[in-house]
């Protein structure tokens, strides 16, 4: 016998994936320039040329054996010097590699984090909707309670849901800024308004009530928006973040999470997600990508063809009539079905082979997701295709 729900979640696909897998499928018979898959988000950037030329002098130069064996656990403390470096000088910071664990992606990060603090199975981590879909499987498979806060209607926090929701099982708060699905970022007043209410709260139930931050798009913003460093504002702050993003290297798998020293028991705090990740076989990061960031770790990158589609989209999509949230990073548009459903608008999609993702699993079920880290030739021709969808639906 085996675990039935980890069947389930092996046996069907998510919903992005799913379509997705349909969207490759539905290429190879009616080909790939009648598809329009705005499902997944794989980055439509090249990797910086420069990053390219670094792995292979790193292949030319790094001696086979060491190249390829083992780091300690955490990671290189060369890697996590450097990026604690970069941090500082970004941010003001004091980390240094002892707070900074290499993990496979945020995925690992966030995973490790959710099992740490999960004390019973009465502990709670609330997701704020707008959410990305898998937390609630992270979470509940870890032996915790997933608990979802409604959307404000401008996908600001909703402050007085939040409140509500908090009670003495409440561990944390997942915070992911920008924002997937909606590609909002939380204005530094919002944060401060939050940690307000997580200080309070912690003092009420004597105990710290942490904000866990899911940041695979930290630096994928557009027109200059500021994004608030978390810890900066809020001090019991774990924070989750991936290079998959910003480098466009997803399958590369490379991330950390950071236990601030000035959160409450820093240092057993770390050492417990570290055991966490242990138990999940979530130790040294690979090595390769580990040495690779380890050169890169203030991410830079030209970002003007997202931008690009992002004005191309959101003009396109509005001119025909849509409401979308506008989008100040990440590289996905928050759209509301004409008709009001987005499961239904996207299945009327499908028929015309435009692949868009329902909103149900992001925890907004009127909205569509279209991902627009694509070649940008393919949102001009969609466009029409929208345009008599927005017909059809209303
Ligand atoms: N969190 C969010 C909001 C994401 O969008 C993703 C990937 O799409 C992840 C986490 C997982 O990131 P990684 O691939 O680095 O594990």
């Amino acid at each position: 016998m085996y675990n039935q729900s980890m069947f389930q979640l092996g046996d069907q696909a998510s919903p992005i994936r799913e379509l997705f897998n349909y969207g490759q499928i539905q290429a190879e018979k009616v080909g790939a320039d009648k598809v329009f898959d705005f499902t997944i988000g794989n980055p439509s950037l090249p990797m910086p040329q420069e990053m390219t030329e670094a792995m292979i002098d790193i292949l030319q130069t790094v001696e086979p054996v060491a190249l390829h064996s083992y780091s300690v656990s955490a990671g290189y403390p060369a890697t996590r010097q450097a990026i604690a470096d970069s941090l500082n000088k970004r941010y003001g910071t004091n980390y240094g590699s002892e707070h900074i664990y290499m993990t496979c992606g945020a995925a690992a990060a966030l995973c490790a984090a959710f099992t740490a603090l999960t004390i019973d199975e009465n502990s709670e981590f609330i997701g704020m909707a707008p959410y990305f879909s898998e937390y609630r499987n992270f979470v509940e498979t870890k032996g915790g309670k997933y608990i979802t806060v409604p959307a404000s209607e401008d996908f600001r926090i909703n402050f007085t849901e939040i409140e509500k929701a908090i009670n003495k099982n409440t561990q944390a708060v997942i915070v992911n800024s920008p924002n997937n699905p909606a590609g909002k970022v939380y204005s530094r007043e919002e944060i401060q308004e939050l940690a307000d209410i997580l200080e309070q709260k912690s003092k009420e139930y004597a105990k710290p009530i942490y904000i866990i931050t899911d940041e695979p798009y930290r630096e994928l913003v557009y027109g200059g928006i500021e994004v608030p460093f978390i810890p900066n504002i809020y001090r019991n702050t774990i924070i989750c973040y991936s290079f998959s993003k910003i480098y466009s290297m997803p399958g590369e798998r490379i991330g950390y999470y950071i236990v601030p020293p000035e959160a409450d028991d820093s240092a057993d705090l770390y050492k417990a997600i570290a055991g966490a990740a242990r138990t999940l076989g979530y130790v040294c990061a690979p090595v390769f990508f580990q040495r690779l960031v380890e050169r890169f770790p203030d991410p830079e990158v030209d970002l003007s063809l997202y931008d690009e589609n992002r004005l191309l989209l959101a003009q396109g999509l509005q001119d025909i009539g849509y409401e979308c949230v506008n989008p100040d990073g990440a590289f996905y548009m928050f759209v509301k079905a004409p008709c009001g459903d987005g499961k239904a608008f996207s299945d009327r999609a499908k028929e015309k082979n435009v692949l868009i993702v329902p909103g149900e699993g992001f925890g907004c079920k009127e909205y569509v997701r279209v991902s627009y880290c694509v070649p940008k030739e393919r949102i001009e021709r969609a466009l029409p295709l929208f345009m008599e969808l927005f017909r059809e639906c209303r």
